[in-house]
């Protein structure tokens, strides 16, 4: 069977996304939709999930606004999942965030530990949560959000690289588990992506955000949304383990030399 005929089968699917009220998430949520499949959706900001819920279709898309650091919330969300959207086939583990660009001893130790809950713990509860269900059907495509930072080093780039680095991680290991069985897992790993993502890193300041665009062809959300589609669209035969993607303009930075007079 060859891809396209892959593509159409998304109507079999219920996708839950995290953090689908802005940038990757919201972008995967119309992809996903588009191709017919049932989605859960998630994120702090209720309106923006109604608007989107109603845009896509209300019998389509269910809604779960909750703080992905909170456990509690996390937990009643996806138990009060109602019948048809229980049996969730993809999960896409979106939520994410980087908190400020400080060098490591000036940076805020209370977004640290967001970073951390956030980006790791939170996606280690919903993942927890609904991994069981897919080993018991024998079905499932678990698709993370890392970063290029997981892999490559950047000044102020310290704790939110690291916690993207143990997406990776966590993910390759995922696929060790479920050796053998019919669940996929991917990270997806971009770089540079024009989002809300830096009006968040640089806590509202909008000007600053947008002086890390400037100038630059930034790759889009639906740019991403796209290779999550690709990943879970391609032949059940083939797991796609991590795909990296940068801005054509934007590299790895490469080492630093501090030069000392002789
Ligand atoms: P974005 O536009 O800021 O979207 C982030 C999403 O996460 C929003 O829907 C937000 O929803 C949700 N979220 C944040 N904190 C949350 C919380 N406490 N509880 C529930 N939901 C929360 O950023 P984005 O660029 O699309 O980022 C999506 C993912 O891509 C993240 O994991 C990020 O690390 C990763 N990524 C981004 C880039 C980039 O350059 N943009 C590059 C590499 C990787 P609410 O605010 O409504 O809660």
């Amino acid at each position: 069977m060859g891809l396209l005929s892959q593509v159409l089968s998304m109507e079999n699917q219920t996708v839950l996304i995290t953090g689908a009220t802005a940038g990757i998430g919201e972008a995967c949520a119309r992809r996903f939709a588009h191709l017919g499949a049932r989605l859960v959706l998630t994120g702090r900001r209720a309106e923006r999930l109604n608007a989107l819920r109603a845009e896509l279709g209300e019998e389509r898309a269910h809604c779960l606004a909750f703080d992905m650091t909170d456990k509690a919330q996390l937990t009643r969300a996806v138990e009060s999942l109602p019948p048809g959207f229980q049996e969730v086939t993809v999960l896409v583990n979106n939520a994410g965030a980087a908190y400020g660009m400080e060098p490591a001893w000036e940076a805020d130790m209370e977004e640290w530990e967001t970073m951390v809950e956030l980006n790791i713990t939170s996606l280690l509860r919903i993942t927890r949560k609904i991994l069981p269900g897919m080993v018991e059907r024998n079905r499932g495509h678990i698709v993370n959000i890392g970063s290029v930072a997981g892999t490559y080093p950047y000044p102020g780039g310290n704790v939110y690289g690291a916690t993207k680095a143990f997406v990776e991680q966590f993910s390759h290991n995922l696929r060790c588990d479920l050796h053998g069985k019919d669940i996929r897992v991917t990270n997806i790993e971009p770089g540079l992506v024009e989002t809300e993502f830096s009006v968040v890193r640089f806590r509202g300041d909008k000007d600053k955000a947008d002086s890390v665009y400037q100038g630059v062809d930034a790759m889009t959300a639906d740019d991403i949304a796209e290779a999550v589609v690709w990943s879970v669209s391609v032949p059940q035969r083939m797991n796609i383990n991590r795909i990296e993607m940068m801005a054509t303009h934007q590299t790895a930075a490469g080492f630093r030399i501090e030069r000392r007079a002789q």
